[in-house]
Order: C-alpha cells, then sequence, then structure tokens
C-alpha cells in the first residue's frame, strides 16, 4: 500500500501488528506444549485468550478507520518466531529450554510493546481517541505478560542454581 499520509502510516502499522498478533495466536499452543514448566505452559495459555482478545480489538479499529482487517507480513515477526522455533527444537535440558523459550517470548512482547507504543502515539496525534483506548488496553496486557515472563525467568534461574 502507498502510504501518503500519517493515516496510512497508521494504518499500514495496524496491518503489521494483525499479521504478528494472528502468528503468535498461531503458535502460543506450540510453546505451551513445549515449556517444561507448569506456570510457564499457564502463561502462554493465559496470553493466547488474552491475543485473540487483541485481535478483536485490531478488528474494531479497522472498522473505525473504515478500512478492511488485512494483514501485512511482518517479517519481524516471523523472524523472532522462527528463532523460538529453533530455540524449541535445539534445547533438550528442561530448565535450559524454558530459559530460551522464556527469552523469545519476551521479545515477542517486546516487538509488541513498541508498536503498541508507537500506534497509540499516532492515535492521539491524529485525534482517534477510541482508537488510542484500545490500543491502551492490549499494551497493558502485553506490559503485564513481559512483567510475568520476567518473573518466571527469575524463578527458572533460581531453581536451576538451587
Ligand atoms: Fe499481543
Ligand atoms: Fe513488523
Ligand atoms: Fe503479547
Amino acid at each position: 500500500m502507498a502510504v501518503k499520509s500519517m493515516n496510512d502510516l497508521f494504518l499500514r502499522t495496524l496491518k503489521d501488528i494483525y499479521y504478528a498478533e494472528k502468528q503468535i495466536y498461531k503458535n502460543l499452543p506450540k510453546m505451551a506444549k513445549s515449556a517444561g514448566s507448569k506456570d510457564l505452559k499457564q502463561a502462554f495459555e493465559k496470553h493466547r485468550e488474552e491475543t485473540k482478545q487483541q485481535i478483536e480489538r485490531l478488528e474494531t479499529i479497522f472498522e473505525q478507520c473504515g478500512a478492511a482487517a488485512r494483514a501485512i507480513r511482518c517479517e519481524a515477526m516471523d523472524g523472532i518466531l522462527a528463532e523460538a522455533k529453533e530455540v524449541m527444537e535445539e534445547i533438550e535440558d528442561g530448565q535450559v529450554h524454558d530459559a530460551g523459550i522464556l527469552a523469545a517470548a519476551q521479545t515477542v512482547e517486546h516487538y509488541e510493546i513498541s508498536r503498541y507504543g508507537t500506534l497509540i502515539a499516532w492515535a492521539d496525534q491524529l485525534g482517534m481517541k477510541d482508537a488510542s483506548k484500545l490500543l491502551k488496553e492490549t499494551l497493558d496486557e502485553e506490559k503485564k505478560t513481559d512483567q510475568l515472563l520476567s518473573q518466571l525467568a527469575v524463578a527458572n534461574i533460581n531453581q536451576q542454581a538451587g
């Protein structure tokens, strides 16, 4: 799509994160299955439910923009998820394996936090109050997930040391 205005750029970026969220939704069950720790499994399962809501929020925003909900391939998310897959397949030891997928999952959250932060700033600039509110709800969930994953990573390392 040709990007000529801030509105176009907002929409372009919305399509990018829409693609990313859909890929995340598709991959989270594999990550949950692969996790050794019960808490980590639960975290992934819970976040998959949130991700479903996040996809619906994006669809609402597309509607508010009068645009069709369409994804544009996000090379960054494809790359992050490809690395996650490598980690899942290559690391056998339980705690090391979990450390690897925790790190991969946090990379996913950090990409999302970056995208949503930008989209909120642009929505505010463009006077899109409803979109901004929805995007903030999602950003909050991504940040909380990132924090939970940090806690689980510390617990995993402590378990390893002990
Ligand atoms: Fe998300
Ligand atoms: Fe992207
Ligand atoms: Fe997320």
